[in-house]
């Protein structure tokens, strides 16, 4: 598991080893933490390495997953060619191990894939409308460049390779300071602080809990080798983000109040995806309500901002 030590990589890890497989953790810490497997570390069938996939890795395995990328906006565009090398090098080096092993590989692709898409919902076969000169591309392009890159390994060797393209997650372990809508919106309304909406607030994002994307994920490792996607996995319940913030506020029986700040460049205007290919193949649907999943993730948040307010 690259990026295993992630928001979405260390939930995956625990899904893999309830259902009885060994997992090494292979992370370089920069989006990451520790802490987030460290409830883990000391079981005998995970093992935890630190390593920047930009260089070759040499492990026993029979299947790779690829979650190894910062996520963030905030955080890709803090190192742009760094994110670029991570999704183009980084991927490479993956895809030669798993030859090597002869191994499954699984990765985790993108929405942005889609770019500010032009149509909606977007379906697979849709195939995007990315700048490839704005401050997302180094995201967009890698990601983009990793799916080129895994359907010529399977063409050119067979290689077994399943390519999932996620759209917005939230859940626990996300970090409060990621930057993202769902945990600023979410600290934001915890601490009675502006909730900051970035331009109108009329984009819109559709949004889906962690829980249900790991069981996507399963069902993809689970899926026949002739499945090789690319396949969307996400919720698709759209909301506008002014929506989202309303109910974060609400459901936080907050006090913030809502302020709209300069607009992000190239920022997508409407993002929702057709699922039917993996209802098809996969029979998989989301199943948590967006209320529920944001009022869990808001007690969980309250309880990490309360124990970091103790320990300080
Ligand atoms: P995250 O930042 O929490 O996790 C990414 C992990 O990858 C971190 O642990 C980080 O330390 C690690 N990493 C980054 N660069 C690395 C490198 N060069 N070598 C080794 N490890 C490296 O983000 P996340 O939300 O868990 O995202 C995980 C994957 O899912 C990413 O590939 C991301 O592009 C993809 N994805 C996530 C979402 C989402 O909504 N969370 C949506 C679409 C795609
Ligand atoms: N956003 C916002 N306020 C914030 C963070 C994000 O209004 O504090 C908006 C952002 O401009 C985008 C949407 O919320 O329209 C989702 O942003 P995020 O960074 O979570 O993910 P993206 O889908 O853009 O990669």
């Amino acid at each position: 598991m690259a990026g295993g030590a992630g928001f979405l990589g260390s939930h995956l890890c625990e899904s893999l080893l309830a259902a009885d497989y060994d997992v090494i953790c292979a992370d370089d810490l920069s989006t990451g933490r520790i802490e987030n497997v460290k409830h883990l570390l000391d079981l005998p069938h995970f093992t935890f390495r630190r390593h920047d996939i930009r260089s070759p890795l040499n492990v026993k395995v029979d299947a790779i997953f690829n979650f190894a990328s910062p996520a963030s906006p905030p955080a890709y565009q803090a190192d742009p060619i760094g994110t670029l090398f991570t999704n183009i090098v980084g991927a490479r080096n993956l895809l030669e191990l798993a030859r090597r092993r002869d191994a499954t590989i699984i990765q985790a692709s993108t929405s942005e894939v889609y770019g500010d898409p032009l149509v909606s919902p977007q379906r697979e076969d849709y195939l995007g409308n990315v700048n490839t000169t704005g401050p997302r591309a180094c995201y967009d392009e890698g990601k983009r460049c990793a799916e080129t890159q895994f359907f010529d390994f399977h063409r050119l060797y067979g290689l077994k390779i399943k390519v999932a393209r996620i759209f917005n997650t939230y859940g626990p372990r996300m970090r409060p300071d990621d930057g993202r809508v769902v945990s600023n919106f979410i600290v934001q309304a915890l601490r009675n602080a502006p909730i900051t909406i970035y331009g109108s607030g009329l984009q819109t994002r559709s949004f889906c809990h962690v829980d249900d994307l790991v069981g996507g994920f399963m069902k993809l490792f689970h899926s026949s080798p002739d499945i090789t996607g690319p396949i969307n996995l996400g919720n698709p319940a759209e909301l506008t983000v002014i929506d989202l913030a309303h109910r974060i506020v609400r459901l936080a029986n907050s006090k913030s109040p809502i302020v709209h700040m300069l607009a992000a460049v190239d920022d997508p205007k409407q993002r929702r995806p057709d699922i039917s290919r993996a209802a098809g193949q996969l029979g998989w649907r989301p199943n948590i309500d967006i209320d529920d999943g944001l009022l869990a993730t808001i007690d969980h948040f309250d309880q990490v901002l309360r124990h970091a307010a103790a320990n300080n």
